[in-house]
């Protein structure tokens, strides 16, 4: 495919179907958000940011504004950026209620020297990113939702820019009624995200299982090895099936704009937009490559 790419999915699992037009809208508007912040000239991490952000926004995934409580009734939420080219990420772990953890996931790869901030620390740092303005504190309010997926869906997001340059990137409060402080697969690095100047990845699917074969680095590392994105995708779901009979998903994008799309629940909501596709291309159960 040409670049730029802008491929984003919300969560590998089982969707009601009354809300399976909401959720398409949804991503749909994710890949044109992002691919908008890149026709405006930013970086590919601006795109990741505003992709993932739109998915955040709405309350139909359990990411962001749709977060479900933890087993104490309190919300908690993960994410992570990481820049391939720089080989640099930012993510935090158990921010506890706030919209658009993605941002501050960037803030902590943008703004401080270090890659990993949790709970109250990483609140304190949202703090200091709006007294500095990096970000605007978000007037949406979180109100009860409706059982919208079955289980648990994290959203995710990779861009390539027109140069190459890949982002990848995840959100997600993980499961609902999870024990206070559990962090799953999304925002640790090699899990559910990676990103080299080759490939990006980023997976959903049980946390737990996903981390057991660090199946976003291994994604990646086969690309680096020749695979293609589509055999490497392949290889790494079996490896997972195999090893932990996990079930997931993953969207796998490399350099040159080739994508990957794999997962064995019933849906993965899927939007993919690049430089030669008029149309997004969006679908609750991705078929890919597109006859
Ligand atoms: N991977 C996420 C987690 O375990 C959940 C998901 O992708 O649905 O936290």
């Amino acid at each position: 495919m040409k670049l730029p790419v802008v491929v984003v999915h919300g969560g590998a699992t089982v969707f009601e179907e009354k809300y399976h037009a909401a959720i398409l809208e949804a991503v749909k508007e994710a890949a044109e958000q992002g691919m908008c912040a890149l026709e405006k000239g930013g970086a590919a991490l601006d795109a990741v940011e505003a992709a993932i952000w739109v998915l955040e926004e709405t309350n139909l995934f359990t990411a962001g504004l749709g977060a479900s409580k933890n087993r104490d009734g309190e919300i908690e939420l993960d994410a992570m950026i990481m820049d391939g080219n720089r080989l640099e990420s930012g993510a935090v772990m158990a921010v506890q209620d706030i919209v658009h953890p993605i941002s501050l996931a960037r803030y902590v790869l943008e703004r401080t020297s270090n890659a990993q901030i949790v709970g109250s620390g990483a609140n304190k740092l949202y703090e200091q990113m709006l007294a500095e303005g990096y970000r605007e504190e978000t007037s949406t309010k979180r109100t009860e939702r409706p059982l919208i997926a079955q289980e648990c869906d994290t959203v995710g997001a990779i861009a390539v820019d027109e140069t190459g340059r890949i982002v990848s990137g995840s959100s997600t409060c993980g499961w609902p009624g999870k024990l206070p402080g559990r962090v799953g697969d999304s925002p640790i690095i090699g899990a559910g995200v990676y990103a080299s100047d080759v490939a990006g990845a980023t997976c959903t699917g049980k946390g737990e299982q996903i981390l057991r074969i660090t199946m976003g680095r291994m994604a990646v590392f086969h690309v680096e090895q020749g695979l293609s994105v589509q055999h490497a995708a392949e290889t790494v779901m079996s490896e997972l099936r195999q090893k932990t009979s996990g079930e997931a998903g993953l969207i796998l994008v490399d350099n040159l704009g080739n994508v990957a799309i794999k997962f064995d629940t019933p849906h993965m909501p899927v939007a993919v937009l690049s430089g030669d596709i008029e149309d997004v291309y969006y679908s609750m159960t991705p078929e890919w490559p597109i006859a």
